[in-house]
């Protein structure tokens, strides 16, 4: 086959990753691997800091999880190592990156690289990205679940993560929303209670 078009099925298969982290909290439909690393890229096109390279955070956030076609989306709780999942990684980097040519191949190769030991500036901002993209997402399914608070290991696990300021304000508009949301989401049930005649006015009939 075509080694391009083997590239592009294997990246493909993105789609199909589902993102670990949600499965196990039994989230229903989560979402993909190439779900999140999208909005990511929409995240990183839309920083402003010129002190840093957008294109180059743009595509560190394209590339930061593209071994995951072939090894998975390994979570914390999978207890594999930090040293054996750097390990996979690396190998199904180079495996994706072969099929590519020489120019190619190095610069995704070496993207990758760069955000996996957060060697520059912009791998650090992706990184942040990588977290904030994951709590938008925490209370995204808990506003869709109607759950509020469910999902908080999130939100707990990235505290203290967040050092650069246009990240830090989403991060703080994002926790106000949440608050206001889990406040507002006890009074929004009992108002369904209170009104639940009306409800039942404004369902469709099932029987006609
Ligand atoms: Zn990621």
């Amino acid at each position: 086959m075509d080694s391009m078009l083997q590239f592009m099925k294997l990246i493909g298969q993105l789609k199909r990753v589902p993102r670990t982290g949600w499965v196990y909290r039994n989230v229903k439909q989560p979402e993909s691997v190439s779900d999140h690393m999208y909005r990511m890229s929409m995240m990183a096109l839309t920083i402003e800091d010129r002190s840093l390279n957008k294109d180059k955070c743009v595509k560190l956030a394209l590339v930061h999880d593209m071994a995951e076609c072939i090894v998975g989306d390994i979570a914390p709780a999978d207890n594999i190592s930090k040293a054996e999942k750097h390990r996979r990684e690396k190998e199904a980097m180079e495996h994706l990156t072969g099929l590519l040519n020489e120019g190619l191949r190095k610069e995704i190769y070496d993207l990758w690289n760069e955000y996996e030991t957060q060697a520059s500036p912009e791998a650090k901002l992706v990184k942040e990205l990588d977290q904030l993209e994951m709590i938008l997402q925490a209370h995204e399914y808990e506003q869709l679940e109607g759950t509020p608070g469910r999902l908080e290991e999130f939100f707990t696990s990235t505290q203290g993560r967040f050092h650069h300021p246009e990240v830090l304000r989403l991060v703080e508009s994002l926790n106000e929303e949440r608050a206001k949301g889990m406040g507002k989401g006890r009074v929004a049930v009992a108002a369904q209670a209170d009104n639940s005649q009306d409800t039942q006015a404004n369902t469709p009939s099932t029987s006609s």
